[in-house]
């Protein structure tokens, strides 16, 4: 267990309104915070600029605080954080642990068809280990992407315990290869993004949803290689939307419907297995708390 205080965080990507799924993620670990005492941090993850809609930060801000959730400190974006991300890739390139990548996709998909392997299952492709120093290296190409590496075989197994899901444990060359930290078209990846922000904020708790689980073990990894404490983890579970997919952006999921907080509370509470009542979301909020506290046997407040 760790001593440092309790920090938990939201970091949601600017890409639409948050929707009955997102609301899961951010109750779970608003609430979470609170059980403990902790403090609760909103980081905007707008790096993948592409992706984003402008003015969507503001909007899932607003839906949070019609919500009743609102970041104990400022609320820091990614996109103003390249220097921190930087100095973490320079880390990694001095201690041999990322190197350059001149790869295109068709030319992944070849080289593992080459070798029988098919894709990964969301349609990402295990890196073959082309462009490593000891293979053939760059021969000469302009370097597209930087990579971090993962050991071979069974040293790559990252294991964790889940607070909800349980024993966890990952074979990285296997599920992965060795994966991208900084994209060729010169945007920060997600993974590298992340593990840099949560080691520089202090996050020691680590509440989103289940759709995220996969990635950890490359999160755990690139801690352990930046010299990171890990913090804890809990993927909470996903909303599904009537044709049984996860809700998602992607396909269209709904914004709040924010007429009604306490609804919105409610549906995401059910979703926790919060069955709770009250007639303001603050009101709903405070039961929460001691709902989620006694569920997941935290010990009690102690009275001021
Ligand atoms: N920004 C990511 C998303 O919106 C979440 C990152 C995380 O919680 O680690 O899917």
């Amino acid at each position: 267990m760790s001593s440092r205080p309790y920090i938990g965080r939201f970091a949601p990507s600017p890409t639409g309104p948050l929707h009955a799924g997102s609301l899961v993620a951010a109750l779970a670990s608003w609430l979470d915070a609170r059980a403990h005492q902790g403090t609760w941090l909103v980081r905007i993850e707008d790096v993948d600029t592409p992706r984003c809609v402008p003015g969507a930060d503001l909007t899932i801000i607003q839906q949070l605080a019609a919500c009743g959730l609102h970041a104990d400190e400022p609320i820091v974006y990614q996109s103003q954080r390249s220097a921190l991300y930087q100095r973490a890739l320079d880390q990694l390139i001095a201690q041999g642990d990322a190197y350059p990548c001149a790869c295109t996709r068709a030319e992944i998909a070849q080289a593992n068809a080459a070798r029988g392997l098919s894709r990964h299952r969301h349609g990402d492709m295990i890196y073959p280990g082309t462009c490593r120093p000891e293979n053939r290296g760059l021969a000469g190409r302009p370097a597209r992407a930087w990579r971090m590496r993962v050991p071979d075989g069974p040293e790559g197994v990252i294991a964790w315990m889940d607070d909800r899901l349980g024993a966890q444990s990952q074979r990285l060359d296997e599920a992965v290869g060795d994966f991208v930290i900084r994209r060729a078209d010169g945007l920060w990846a997600y993974q590298l993004a992340v593990v840099v922000d949560d080691g520089d904020q202090g996050v020691t708790h680590i509440v989103r949803g289940e759709d995220l689980a996969d990635n950890t073990p490359r999160q755990i990894w690139l801690q352990q290689r930046l010299a990171l404490p890990r913090p804890h983890y809990r993927h909470t579970p996903l909303v599904l939307g009537p044709n049984g997919e996860k809700l998602s952006k992607q396909n269209g999921a709904a914004p709040l419907d924010l007429s009604s907080p306490l609804n919105c509370l409610r549906q995401a509470g059910r979703a926790l297995g919060l069955q709770i009542d009250a007639a303001t979301p603050e009101g709903w909020l405070a039961l929460a708390t001691s709902a989620w506290r006694e569920m997941n046997a935290l010990s009690p407040v102690s009275p001021p």
